[in-house]
């Protein structure tokens, strides 16, 4: 949601934008033309992270205002079978598998078929697991530029979520936990059960079997997903998750703040500009000595596996990464 009273045109969001050029003064200008309701170029040019949300030190979030005015005008260009295709995940089946009592939930959205293997295993042994149209937080909308569909499911989601009466629910998709936490808040919905992000419970369940945890000994890069642009407070759970399984991160230009878009939100609009960036991303582990890449996101993993394979990059999934220290 953007607060345009705490927007003091300072244009730093757009200046900072790792997919566009901007000196400052056009960037001022641009979000004046945003706040008067206009439609500069930014719209159509704008990819959809999100890291302007997060760079704003007024905490204005700029690209709420930019994906508003990309849904009024259509300037994203996403093709109407993108859109279709996406609204099909409201169509996929909804499935609750009964853990045993005590147990927490975890909530897979719309990503099951695409992380099963990843639930083999100890880590998530006697757990509840949910799925499908009932639980989708549809926050994706946003990377199609239509927020207002991403607002319309957040009631239901939640609602559908807390009818499952659990104290926590694990968010295995970081867009999840984005709309029960920082979405949630924004619209004023009330989350009456405790969202745990998957590193928080990654980070649990590995410390509770201490004996069994050996060091990998890995130089790791970490791809972070573009929603986690909302919930950066949770990336310490991640800093001692590597600790515990004994990985170090590089040190490299591409991380935290100035990670890279894994390329999916653009492969509708600009297959060109999304390879781009995929290249400079991996180019960039790379050239700073990663020897694997992790990731959170199965969207992101899909997207950056090959290309990270091709240029010598092991992709580990963070899930796998646990089970591999606990399996040594
Ligand atoms: S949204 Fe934030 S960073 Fe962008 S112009 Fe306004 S105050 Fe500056
Ligand atoms: S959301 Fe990303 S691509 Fe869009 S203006 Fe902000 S930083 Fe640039």
């Amino acid at each position: 949601m953007f607060h345009s009273e705490l927007c003091d045109e300072c244009g730093d969001c757009l200046v900072f934008c790792p997919y566009n050029h901007y000196e400052q003064d056009r960037a001022r200008q641009e979000i004046a033309q945003l706040k008067a309701g206009g439609s500069p170029p930014i719209v159509g040019s704008c990819i959809t992270c999100g890291a302007c949300n997060q760079v704003c030190q007024s905490q204005a979030n700029p690209f709420d205002l930019i994906n508003e005015r990309q849904e009024e005008t259509g300037a994203l260009g996403v093709p109407q079978e993108a859109l279709d295709r996406f609204a099909k995940l409201h169509e996929l089946a909804t499935r609750v598998e009964k853990g045993e009592p005590g147990k927490p939930v975890v909530n897979l959205c719309i990503v099951g078929a695409m992380v099963r293997e990843q639930l083999k295993g100890p880590l998530f042994e006697g757990l509840t697991v949910v799925e499908g149209a009932d639980y989708f937080c549809s926050v994706g909308y946003v990377h199609l530029g239509k927020p207002s569909l991403m607002a319309k499911q957040a009631l239901p989601f939640i609602k559908n979520l807390s009818s499952l009466n659990a104290d926590e629910v694990i968010c295995f998709h970081d867009d999840c936990y984005a709309m029960l936490t920082s979405i949630a808040a924004q619209h004023e919905i009330q989350v009456p059960f405790r969202p745990v992000h998957l590193f928080e419970y990654l980070l649990r369940a590995v410390s509770s079997q201490p004996q069994k945890v050996r060091a990998l000994g890995l130089k790791v890069a970490y791809q972070a997903p573009c929603a986690s642009r909302y919930t950066p407070e949770k990336d310490h759970y991640l800093d001692e998750l590597f600790d515990l399984v004994g990985v170090s991160r590089v040190q490299r230009d591409c991380e935290g703040l100035n990670g890279l878009c894994c390329g999916a939100p653009l492969m509708a609009t600009d297959k060109q500009k999304a390879s781009e960036v995929k290249l400079r991303n991996i180019a960039d582990a790379r050239t700073h000595g990663a020897e694997a890449m992790v990731f959170l996101c199965p969207m992101c993993f899909l997207n950056l596996r090959k290309l990270c394979q091709e240029n010598g990059i092991k992709p580990i999934f963070i899930t796998e990464l646990c089970n591999q220290s606990l399996q040594q």
